[in-house]
């Protein structure tokens, strides 16, 4: 991260963000807001009914609903979706649904120019990003482009009570992956790190109550609230090793995203918190220790801990390590096979990292 007298630029935030409970009642007027019209209302196939009541809700100000979004956002599933769009006759889409489905808004926006309304039901945090990565033939490409960026966000806390607990957790694991690379990208500045800081303190504040007490509205609004300040701070900046390691096994061992990143991210961030000192705030508030405070957090939560309970075999952790070193990217700590083999034997045998 640059220091200030460094310099830094940051970019603004041209995303709109209603944050709130009850705030799904002002995706209608947000549609008329944008100067838009016509929405079709997006979900994957598990939220259709609340998708079909949003719809029914915007009255005039809705064309129908695509409920078909897939995790990964198959390019397949994007080309049914834009002929839906087309010929509904849609100005915008709403995305009600989790990182999937705000995906698919995505991809139908960078190729129609359709204004988006994103309405997050999780904590992965796709909404307030730049980010688009699709799968085609069993390929997973990411890019970024600002026609990707939603242009509002609707947070209602009241679409999180009836997250089941264990996506509540995962997700939030993931979110807080987000934040922690924030924190040591080559492109960081003292905006993105302050977002980062205050997103993972309220996913530390609020959780432990979510998980005892799931409809706990107020401990559910500071979880919505940390997840909203982590996808700000992932849509300014480039992540590293560990989103390299979880797209790895992903994409090419097919293991399942957000409980991917909840096992990886003690060993991630403990294996980088050697080398440098920008997770001192992590460190602080997990009890002096970043792998290990994270590791007993999410033990606490429930949150899976073995890539092992995820179908890896161990002869799958030589290949994933190998192709893992392939490429080079930016990470604050200099790694080879041997280093990333290691860490993957960790996160497989679930063991608390130091
Ligand atoms: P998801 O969107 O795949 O949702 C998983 C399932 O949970 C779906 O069936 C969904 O309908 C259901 N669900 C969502 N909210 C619910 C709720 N409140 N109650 C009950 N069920 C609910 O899961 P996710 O973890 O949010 O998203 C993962 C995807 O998002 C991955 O493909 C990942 O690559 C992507 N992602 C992208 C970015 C980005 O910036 N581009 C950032 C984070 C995640």
């Amino acid at each position: 991260m640059s220091t200030l007298l460094d310099g830094f630029v940051f970019p603004g935030v041209p995303t709109r963000v209603l944050f709130g409970a009850g705030t799904l009642a002002q995706v209608g007027d947000e549609v008329g807001q944008l100067g838009r019209a016509r929405a079709l209302v997006l979900s994957t196939p598990h939220q259709s009914d609340q998708a079909g009541k949003l719809a029914d809700a915007l009255g005039e100000r809705a064309v129908g609903t695509f409920t078909e979004a897939a995790m990964h956002t198959p390019v397949s599933v994007t080309e049914r979706a834009l002929d839906a769009y087309r010929t509904s006759g849609a100005d915008c889409v709403v995305a009600l649904g989790g990182g999937s489905t705000i995906g698919l808004g995505k991809a139908i926006a960078t190729r129609t120019g359709a204004d988006q309304i994103a309405v997050p039901t999780t904590y992965a945090g796709s909404e307030m990003t730049d980010i688009l990565g699709e799968t085609d033939a069993g390929r997973k490409t990411t890019r970024r482009d600002a026609s990707i960026r939603p242009e509002v966000v609707v947070y209602d806390v009241d679409l999180t009570l009836g997250l089941p607990s264990a996506m509540t957790v995962t997700s939030a694991l993931n979110a807080i992956a987000h934040g922690v690379e924030a924190l040591y990208a080559p492109d960081a500045n003292p905006v993105t790190s302050l977002l980062a800081v205050d997103g993972i303190g309220a996913f530390r504040d609020g959780l432990p109550a979510v998980s005892k007490e799931p409809t706990d509205r107020d401990a559910r609004s500071k979880v919505l609230y940390g997840a909203w300040l982590c996808s700000l701070a992932l849509g300014y900046t480039t992540m590293s090793l560990h989103h390299k390691l979880a797209h790895v096994l992903g994409g090419s061992f097919g293991t399942p995203h957000a409980e991917t990143h909840a096992i990886l991210l003690p060993h991630t961030a403990g294996f980088n918190a050697a080398a440098t000192d920008r997770l001192g705030a992590i460190a602080e508030m997990f009890g002096g220790s970043v792998g290990g405070g994270l590791w007993d957090f999410a033990r606490s939560l429930g949150a899976p801990l073995r890539l092992s309970d995820l179908g890896l075999s161990e002869d799958d952790l030589d290949r994933a390590s190998a192709i893992a070193v392939e490429n080079s990217y930016a990470n604050p700590r200099p790694f080879d096979q041997n280093d990333i083999r290691a860490l993957l034997q960790a996160a497989w045998e679930g063991s608390r990292p130091d």
